[in-house]
């Protein structure tokens, strides 16, 4: 690398040390500056705080000629270029905050190439005008960061982000790079074919974060668990408490001040000042939690989160493992604490069947959030499931995990799932959980006597399990396929083809015994 002769006369390692004041590269970026420096298109898939900026920030000072970095975070491109003019970096920033004037001074330092890098919002850069300017200067390279927004079937799906693809055919013989944080194989595959990054090397790196202890348990008591959790293990800490609502999010934040700690509210609904301001004391101060929807933490970069906490099932496992990911950037222990709940997977599905995309769409969405429980409902090492997910193994389980540190007990639950699964066909399969079990453990609420419920032959037959005990064998049950939410939306459970060996006897279940439940029933310890 040292010797490759250019325009600006640094190496990569010159400009590593001398620009940015850091003593070596750390994986994999190495590799992916070589390949963009000689001239090669790559496709980088770091997670979050993995250090992708350096991927092309470096490229960008060792080739002579403007970078143009393409991104879609206003707020995260004006830091990073307030960032780089702190180490003399002449970098500069082209979106809808600026006024004309402001905007044709930036073009001019294009043009007469006094800019190392210039970032650039998608849909400003596939604007003729923005292109034909781009012709009459000299580029080094195209950085695209967050690529994934190419995805239609992702979360951040971002229309003017098909249109890069004009880079490929106009600018042939100029190297681009592509980053994101969050790409299973076939986003990727996405990635390549819709920027023609064809022949783009692929950089991926291991997603394991050692560091991040993960820890997934039934809701029983939500707050009351939550409060447990930060006072044994993590009083004085940093954290983010994520919530699925607004007005769960305020509600969470109000407890946790009452109990005594600083907890600020973040999300879409709060005034700009106020979010502005909450996320600088987060940032500023020691011992601040955050409580927020998942709108915070995009280009968040606060090394010493000792806590990411999630009261409500994330939709996917790209969504739990880049909230998860904002803990522990410093390497230094962390714990990434979930209870989850039947209530949040029916409410996840009935937002995903009231959402706008059309069936495809729907059936990718429910295969990830069935990935996501299928994460929480395992009885095998959770980082393992976790990476294997992302084409990224771990040969051993790895010690640093709930699953692996407290090893969960699982139970024969064949019977109760038969006596569950014909108390769902035999009161219609138009019932919620709550309901439900209720008619297994003969309960006389009014509902029931006046539905006629008393008298189907699974009424009472489930006095041996308590309401939380079945309250996880229908979450298990849900989580592994054998039962759905009806499509309409009113939470009532239905049976799917996966139950007939079931209801035949033909096989047996293991069920994860809930450790919450058992904890309820008399033991109070910590973990
Ligand atoms: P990403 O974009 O992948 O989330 P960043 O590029 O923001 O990550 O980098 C995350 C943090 O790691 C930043 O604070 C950055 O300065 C730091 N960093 C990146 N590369 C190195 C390196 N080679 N040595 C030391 N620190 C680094
Ligand atoms: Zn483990």
């Amino acid at each position: 690398l040292a010797e490759r002769p250019t325009t600006s006369g640094r190496s990569p390692e010159a400009v590593l040390h001398e620009v940015f004041g850091y003593e070596s590269f750390r994986p994999l970026q190495g590799e992916v500056i070589h390949e963009v420096v000689r001239g090669g298109d790559a496709l980088v898939l770091m997670p979050t705080g993995g250090g992708k900026s350096l991927c092309y920030q470096v490229p960008a000072l060792v080739r002579s000629g403007t970078a143009i970095v393409i991104s879609p975070l206003i707020a995260l491109m004006q830091d990073q270029v307030a960032a780089l003019r702190e180490l003399g970096v002449r970098a500069a920033f082209l979106n809808s905050t600026m006024d004309f004037e402001q905007a044709r001074a930036t073009e001019y330092a294009l043009s007469t190439g006094e800019l190392d890098l210039l970032y650039c919002a998608p849909e400003r850069l596939i604007q003729p005008r923005t292109l034909e300017l781009l012709h009459g200067a000299s580029i080094s390279l195209f950085a695209i960061d967050e690529a994934h927004c190419v995805s239609q079937w992702g979360h951040d799906f971002r229309s003017d982000y098909l249109q890069l693809a004009v880079l490929a055919s106009e600018f042939p013989e100029v190297p681009r790079i592509a980053l994101t944080a969050t790409a299973d194989e076939r986003t990727r595959k996405e990635i390549a074919e819709r920027l023609s990054l064809t022949e783009a090397r692929h950089f991926i790196s291991s997603f394991d974060r050692p560091n991040i202890q993960y820890r997934i348990a039934p809701k029983t008591n939500a707050n009351k668990q939550l409060l447990d959790f930060i006072k044994a293990e993590h009083e004085g800490d940093c954290g983010i408490v994520y919530c699925l609502s607004r007005n769960k999010v305020d509600a969470t934040a109000k407890m946790l001040m009452q109990n005594g700690y600083t907890a600020l509210p973040y999300h879409a609904g709060l005034p700009a000042a106020d979010r502005a301001n909450h996320q600088e004391r987060f940032l500023r101060e020691d011992g601040v939690i955050i409580v927020a929807t998942i709108a915070f933490g995009m280009g968040i970069d606060k090394p010493d989160v000792r806590f990411v906490a999630h009261l409500d099932l994330p939709k996917s496992l790209e969504a739990y493992y880049q909230e998860t990911g904002r803990a522990g950037r410093d390497g230094k222990p962390s714990t990434a604490w979930m209870v989850y709940g039947l209530q949040d997977v029916i409410k996840l599905r009935q937002m995903l069947e009231a959402s706008q995309g059309n069936d495809h769409f729907k059936r990718i969405e429910r295969q990830k959030l069935d990935a996501m429980l299928g994460l929480c409902e395992v009885t095998r090492c959770r980082r393992q499931v976790l990476l294997n997910y992302f084409g990224d193994k771990l040969d051993n389980p790895c010690g640093n995990c709930d699953t692996c540190l407290v090893p969960p007990e699982t139970w024969d639950g064949t019977v109760a799932v038969q006596k569950a699964l014909s108390c769902v066909f035999r009161t219609g399969q138009r019932f919620g959980v709550t309901y439900l079990i209720d008619v297994l453990r003969g309960s006389e609420n009014e509902r029931v006597l006046q539905f006629g419920h008393h008298q189907v032959s699974t009424y009472g037959i489930g006095t041996e399990l308590s309401v939380n005990e079945w309250k996880s064998v229908f979450r298990q049950l849900v989580a592994n396929g054998y039962l759905r939410a009806d499509p309409e939306g009113y939470g009532a459970l239905q049976l799917t083809e996966q139950c007939r060996p079931l209801l035949k006897g033909q096989q047996t279940v293991k069920l994860r015994k809930d450790p919450v439940v058992k904890k309820s029933a008399g033991r109070s310890s910590g973990r």
